[in-house]
């Protein structure tokens, strides 16, 4: 008989079917609750059904493998005997929990059962054997009320109208009761109170959808399976994916397992906590936890919960008791586990317990999301402790994670001077200032008019998502720092404040208060989400990333493991000294005609329109003298902003009639400039005029038709240079010539390059001006014909925003008419003018790249289009063997990183393979390219 497929993985007493490196198939949960099993923790029994029940499930219109059920009743058996309880027996009931668990977390996006297997008859012998009736009835109540939602509404695909919901009505009759008793909290209501609330639900629960409630444990926990497996194609999870980027195809987990009950009275608990912090990074345990509640108390953010610790304490929960005082011997116990978790995991666990009457059960570990900030620290610190190593720690920061470093803080003195309207908790740190919106579907709108937007709700569920996501930062009057604003918000590197409890909303009219204050849709407000303090209106920010102490050795670590050059893409001095902070080294691409363009550019504006209707060689020349004293010094401050570095300076780009002035007063002046008339200046504008000028006289064209314009430019470069030589400087320019299509165009440069050379040098005494002349490769022409282009060509720079324009023939500047269509109609997986397209555009340069080196086997290569700073591109051109990479100033760390990254993901990829690296070039380039 062929051996069935095991659907079902059982954990418990002390062994577990499965382990930690099984996330794919029992997802992150059930794979770490196997794991803490095997390591000796107390865990309650349970079993996993695997993820490929979930797609089979998917893919066989909603039916379980027929193998399914007898393995299910198997495992449950098992968890029966090991707990000495069984499931819907009269006499000692066991009650199991149902819960999802992808391969990557998903906080909150999917859904949760507690108590599958309570109903009248068992709850009274539980009542028996607990002796404590009220938490029982309280269980009872709360799986009523989880359960229509979950699986009776939901599941179901009942969507009610907003506030109509069973679950809101079923709160609603909760908090009819505590006013008819006048109880403050729901721990205030007596078992008798209880007792009759269930009664009430049940009834309710029949008048709002029409059907009982199932008193069959076997129902209940079948309908909980089923519904799990729903949530994975609910909306919230489907969007959650979107962003994540986690495929549909992956499936959910399901956990069952044992209950153990945290709200058994006061010496029960529950909580949450992270081995680190997870918004600062802070090696310290860090973590919430309340008495005489269940877990979804604690992330549901409806009660404030109190610190597991007296360290983590702040002056929002200082009259709170912590765990460590609270009941210190189970602390001490916790305390230890989480040391041993971090120290098995070699990394940062965000953990969930029960505490029941004294006795700790871990019922969760995870690797916990982290903002940036705490990325690093924490990746810093644990390869200082020895934890992991250098590459680890790489890895253990996201590209992404790195910008939040990069992003704003408020201007600390415009923050003394300003009014605080709220404090609430920091749960993601940095600063954020918008507009306030009340509705997540309000920020999703108003973030899509261009609006910056801070969404302010009394807490916020998982539906939210989008809304959040749109906002610059999220407010909420309710919740504590595990909520799921907070973990979400963390985990974007958002900021965020959550529980500022002042806050009192008006929905209905969009304006909440606090205090004194009203604050209404519309109006500005700031955030200090490191301190979670609220200011009005809208406060200058700050970049924070130069104060940074772990953000410089974390780049450090970064430099000691990458192998490309990040250099980058700067047209004045001052983009290029903050290049230089951020690490860059040396200039990709100094795009000439800036000077043209921005502050101070008038008199060479002026200048250059003078050459550009000039109709003879005289007049153009007479002009490109005017203009030669500022490219020389534009040049030379970009040299000496980069002193000791290389700086790929190119020759004039854009096309020429882009320059041409519109304004007819312009037109006149620039005639009587050139003692012309004002017609006669039209023709000349007119002649120059071209349909597609992308594709016309622009870059090299320009320099073939006039070479005096070339020859103006190159002096200047090397002017430029001789003069920082003779002042003791070392200045390294490369001079690239854009838009090739064929190596004569280079060849016919370069005799100007280098008839100018020899005249310069001769002019300063020198015996040469060290440099090198090299070209874009962006059209395609030159990219199959690197071969012939490298005899002439010192080095190659991918223009790949051009060759991205001319490979796939989309118009760089018209895409967004069709973009938007392509990508949702799933024609192309993303924007290739944001990350290259491999497959396309990779496959030219990489043809580029081998016969370039074919003809020159040192060819210097990198690369000066927009993708050089996108983390995914940066591996890309590490893998092709590149040189270096160019990119934007902020971008820099992000291409350090990113290019480390590449290293590491490379040495493990050879490690699994174990086989010779593809290309045979790289490794070739590799020991050269450190060098470049
Ligand atoms: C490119 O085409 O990628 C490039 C860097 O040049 P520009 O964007 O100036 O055309
Ligand atoms: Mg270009």
């Amino acid at each position: 008989m062929a051996k069935q497929t095991k659907y079902i993985y059982f954990f418990g007493n002390k062994k577990a079917d499965g382990k930690a490196e099984m996330k794919n198939l029992l997802g992150g949960k059930g794979a770490n609750l196997a794991e803490m099993v095997n390591i000796g923790l107390p865990v309650p029994a349970g079993f996993t059904i695997t993820t490929e029940v979930c797609t089979s499930y998917y893919k066989n219109n909603k039916k379980y493998p027929k193998e399914l059920k007898l393995q299910m009743l198997a495992a449950l058996k098992k968890v029966e005997t090991t707990m000495g309880a069984k499931f819907g027996d009269a006499k000692n009931p066991l009650l199991v929990s149902v819960r999802s668990g992808a391969r990557a977390s998903m906080p909150g996006m999917m859904e949760t059962i507690l108590n599958v297997g309570l109903n009248d008859v068992t709850r009274e012998a539980l009542i028996a054997k607990t002796g404590n009736p009220r938490f029982v009835y309280d269980s009872h109540r709360r799986l009523i009320q989880m359960y229509s939602d979950v699986v009776m509404e939901k599941a179901a695909g009942i969507e009610p109208e907003e506030g109509k919901g069973v679950r809101q009505q079923l709160e609603g009759e909760l908090q009819k009761m505590k006013t008819a008793r006048g109880a403050h909290s729901d721990t205030d209501l007596t078992a008798d109170d209880l007792k009759e609330l269930i009664e009430t639900y049940k009834a309710k629960v029949q008048e709002v959808l029409n059907k009982p409630f199932p008193e069959d444990p076997m129902e209940q926990l079948w309908g909980a399976v089923a519904a799990v497996f729903q949530s994975w194609m609910g909306r919230r999870a489907i969007s959650y994916r979107r962003f994540e980027g986690i495929p549909d195809d992956w499936g959910t987990a399901v956990n069952v397992q044992s209950m153990v009950f945290g709200n058994m009275g006061e010496s029960s608990a529950t909580g949450v906590a992270f081995t680190r912090n997870p918004a600062t990074g802070e090696n310290y345990f860090y973590g919430e936890w309340l008495t005489n509640a269940q877990g979804e108390d604690v992330v549901a953010g409806t009660r404030t919960p109190n610190p597991i610790n007296e360290h983590g304490k702040s002056e929002h929960t200082e009259h709170l008791t912590s765990l460590e005082v609270g009941m210190p011997t189970t602390y001490k116990q916790l305390h230890n586990i989480q040391r041993l978790l971090e120290k098995h995991y070699h990394d940062m666990l965000d953990i969930e317990f029960t505490i029941q009457e004294g006795k700790l059960y871990m019922l969760q570990c995870r690797v916990g999301k982290r903002n940036g900030p705490a990325a690093v620290r924490m990746a810093l610190d644990m390869y200082k402790e020895k934890l992991i190593t250098k590459e680890d720690a790489v890895m253990r920061v996201q590209p992404s994670q790195l910008d939040e470093l990069l992003h704003p803080i408020i201007d600390p003195s415009a923050e003394k001077t300003s009014k605080v309207i709220a404090k609430g908790l920091p749960a993601g740190p940095g600063g954020a200032t918008g507009q306030v919106v009340f509705s997540a579907a309000d920020a999703v709108a108003w973030q899509k008019e261009g609006k910056k937007v801070i969404l302010v709700r009394e807490e916020t569920n998982p539906e939210d998502i989008e809304g959040m996501r749109a906002a610059e930062a999220v407010l909420t009057g309710r919740g504590g720092m595990t909520s799921h604003a907070a973990l979400v918000a963390r985990g974007w590197g958002k900021c965020c404040i959550v529980g500022a409890g002042t806050i009192k909303i008006n929905y209905h009219e969009k304006y909440f208060t606090s205090g004194e204050v009203t604050v209404k849709e519309g109006d500005w407000l700031t955030l200090n989400g490191s301190k979670g303090v609220v200011y009005e209106g809208e406060l200058p920010m700050k970049k924070a990333a130069e104060e940074n102490p772990d953000f410089a050795a974390f780049m450090k670590i970064c430099d000691q493991i990458k192998k490309l050059k990040i250099r980058t893409n700067a047209d004045t001095p001052e983009d290029a000294a903050r290049a230089r902070v951020f690490g860059a080294e040396g200039i990709g691409l100094f795009r000439t005609e800036h000077m043209f363009y921005g502050k101070h550019s008038e008199e060479p504006l002026f200048k250059l329109r003078k050459m550009i209707v000039s109709k003879t060689e005289a007049e153009r020349r007479s002009a490109l003298d005017e203009i030669f004293p500022f490219a020389k010094a534009s040049i030379k401050g970009a040299l000496e902003a980069m002193d000791g570095y290389g700086v790929t300076i190119r020759t004039l780009d854009p096309p020429l009639h882009e320059f041409v002035p519109t304004r007819m007063e312009e037109r006149e002046k620039l005639a009587s400039s050139l003692g012309i008339s004002l017609d006669e200046l039209n023709k000349r504008a007119e002649a120059i005029h071209e349909n597609n000028p992308m594709m016309g006289h622009r870059g090299v064209r320009l320099g073939i038709t006039y070479p005096e314009v070339t020859e103006m430019q190159v002096r200047a470069i090397f002017e430029a240079t001789a003069e920082l030589l003779k002042e003791g400087k070392k200045p390294f320019p490369e001079i690239m010539i854009p838009v090739t299509c064929t190596v004569n165009e280079i060849k016919n440069q370069n005799e100007i390059i280098n008839k100018v050379h020899t005249e310069v040098a001769e002019k300063f005494g020198l015996k040469k001006i060290s440099h090198l002349t090299g070209t874009m490769i962006e059209i395609p022409r030159a990219a199959l014909t690197a071969n012939k282009i490298a005899d002439v060509a010192q080095f190659f720079s991918f223009g790949t925003n051009d060759l991205t324009q001319m490979g796939f023939g989309f118009s760089r500047d018209d895409i967004g008419s069709f973009l938007p269509d392509y990508l949702e109609k799933k024609i192309l997986p993303e924007d290739p003018f944001q990350s290259i397209d491999q497959e396309g555009i990779g496959e030219l340069m990489k043809i580029a790249v081998e016969r370039g080196r074919a003809t020159r086997p040192d060819l210097k290569i990198g690369i000066c289009g927009e993708h050089g700073g996108e983390p995914v591109s940066v591996e890309f051109c590490h893998n092709i063997g590149l040189n270096y990479v160019s990119c934007s100033p902020y971008r820099v760390p992000i291409a350090r990183l990113a290019a480390a990254r590449a290293v590491v993901k490379e040495l493990s990829t050879a490690k699994v393979k174990k086989t010779k690296p593809a290309h045979k070039s790289i490794k070739k380039v590799d020991a050269k390219r450190r060098n470049k």
